[in-house]
């Protein structure tokens, strides 16, 4: 990253924001800032929710490393039956947040490969069905969101359904809305079939410049 990006991420994020090439916004509204600068400089994101380790990895074209991992308040809704978690918080903090009400996200298996939650549905490993709202942020720093914690049947586009599997080229998912369920009386589940794969024919829509990378360099 040259200096005039890393003035401008600092500013944005400030200084503990900044690792190498790893740009951490503690924020929605800093996320949205960081999207918005990448795509007036033309800096490619790739977007991670785990906490980046060892930053430092090359990004791929000069690019940078999005990591959402500070993002990770959790507020569950027992009245309600939803729970809204930041998309770095891990699955299993959200497990154990709402078993303390004695309930379960339905359609969540024991077993997720996706150890945080923007992970699991950047890579498609819940149902749609468990998805109560999502709050995302496009390459062109625009936030937008769909659902919430009124459980309502949607009508027109599905944006939550087309970020299902989405593998971080439509958007970058900042918090979800889960549906909960009375853990004694949770839906079965089994492993989805398959992997859900991101739909290049919306990419224009979302990310026209084609600033959204894949985020499998590890
Ligand atoms: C691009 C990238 C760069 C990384 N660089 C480093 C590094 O320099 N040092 C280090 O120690 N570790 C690095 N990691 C590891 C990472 O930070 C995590 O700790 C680790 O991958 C486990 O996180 P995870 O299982 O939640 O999935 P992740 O690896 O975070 O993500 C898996 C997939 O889901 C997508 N995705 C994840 N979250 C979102 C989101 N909020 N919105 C949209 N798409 C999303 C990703 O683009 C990727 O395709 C990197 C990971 C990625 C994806």
């Amino acid at each position: 990253m040259n200096d005039e990006l890393l003035k401008g991420f600092v500013e944005i994020v400030s200084p503990e924001g900044v690792a190498g090439d790893v740009v951490s916004p503690a924020d929605v509204p800093a996320l949205t800032l960081v999207a918005n600068f990448c795509n007036q400089h033309g800096v490619p994101i790739s977007a991670t929710s785990g906490v980046p380790v060892t930053p430092g990895g090359a990004p791929e074209r000069g690019g940078i490393i999005l990591s959402v991992h500070r993002l990770a308040d959790i507020e569950v809704a027992a009245a309600g039956l939803t729970v809204r978690a930041g998309a770095g918080a891990t699955v299993a903090r959200v497990r154990s947040a709402v078993a303390a009400d004695k309930l379960a996200v339905v359609g969540l298996g024991a077993d997720t490969g996706s150890a945080h939650v923007g992970t699991l549905v950047a890579r498609g490993e819940v149902p749609r069905r468990s998805m109560a709202g999502v709050e995302a942020v496009l390459s062109t720093g625009e936030a937008v969101k769909a659902g919430g914690s009124a459980l309502k049947d949607v009508v027109g586009y599905d944006l939550t359904a087309a970020l299902l599997g989405s593998a971080g080229r439509l958007a970058i998912i900042a918090t979800v809305t889960f549906r909960l369920e009375p853990a004694a009386a949770r839906t079965a589940t089994d492993k989805p079939p398959g992997n859900r794969t991101w739909q290049p024919g919306l990419a224009g829509a979302f990310d026209p410049k084609g600033l959204l990378r894949s985020g499998a360099l590890r």
